[in-house]
C-alpha cells in the first residue's frame, strides 16, 4: 500500500512519459502514417483518456485526452485552455500527431458538427458531448442555468463539467 499523493503530479509526470512510449510502439507496429489507436482507457465518446490523482479524495481526480498529450509530446508546445486538438482522420481514439490539428473552440464545434458527433438537441436528453465540447461549456462564464439551457443539459451536468474542467495553472497542460 502506498500513501495517497497529496500534490498534483500533472499529466506530464504520470502521462507524458507514457504517451510518447505508446506513440513509439504504435509507430513501430503500424507505421508513421497509420491510425494509432490509444490502447488504454477511453471515455464514452471514444477519446483516449489519461487520468491522474491530485489528492486523496475521489474528486481529486483529473483527466485529459490522450490525443492532446500526444500533440504536445510531438510538438513540445503546451496548449492554452481554449486551444483544441481536432482529428483530421475522424477517429477519436487516434493519437497520431500527423492526423491532429489545433483549432479554436469554434473550429472544434464546426469539426464535430461536420462529423456528426454533435447531434441536434433532443428534449429531455443530454447531448453526447466530446470532452473538448464539455470544456468549452465549462469555461462559459454565464450562470449554470443559462449554460445548461443552451447546451440542452441539466445545471447539475454543467456543474460537474466545471469541476472536471477546472482551470489548471498556466504552463501545465490540462
Ligand atoms: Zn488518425
Amino acid at each position: 500500500m502506498t500513501a495517497a499523493p497529496t500534490t498534483d503530479p500533472g499529466p506530464w509526470q504520470t502521462g507524458h512519459e507514457k504517451v510518447p512510449a505508446v506513440m513509439a510502439r504504435l509507430a513501430a507496429a503500424h507505421g508513421a502514417d497509420a491510425r494509432w489507436e490509444w490502447p488504454r482507457s477511453r471515455n464514452r465518446t471514444g477519446y483516449g483518456v489519461v487520468c491522474w490523482q491530485v489528492g486523496p479524495r475521489k474528486r481529486d481526480k483529473r483527466s485529459t485526452s490522450a490525443h492532446r498529450l500526444a500533440w504536445m509530446a510531438r510538438t513540445g508546445q503546451s496548449l492554452g485552455r481554449l486551444q483544441f486538438v481536432c482529428h483530421r482522420c475522424d477517429n477519436p481514439p487516434c493519437i497520431n500527431p500527423a492526423h491532429l490539428f489545433v483549432g479554436s473552440p469554434q473550429d472544434n464545434m464546426a469539426d464535430m458538427t461536420a462529423k456528426g458527433r454533435r447531434g441536434p438537441p433532443r428534449p429531455g436528453r443530454p447531448r453526447l458531448f466530446a470532452p473538448e465540447a464539455e470544456r468549452i461549456a465549462a469555461l462559459d462564464g454565464r450562470s449554470l442555468r443559462v449554460v445548461a439551457h443552451d447546451y440542452g443539459v441539466t445545471p447539475g451536468t454543467v456543474a460537474r463539467w466545471r469541476r472536471e474542467h477546472r482551470p489548471t495553472p498556466t504552463g501545465r497542460p490540462e
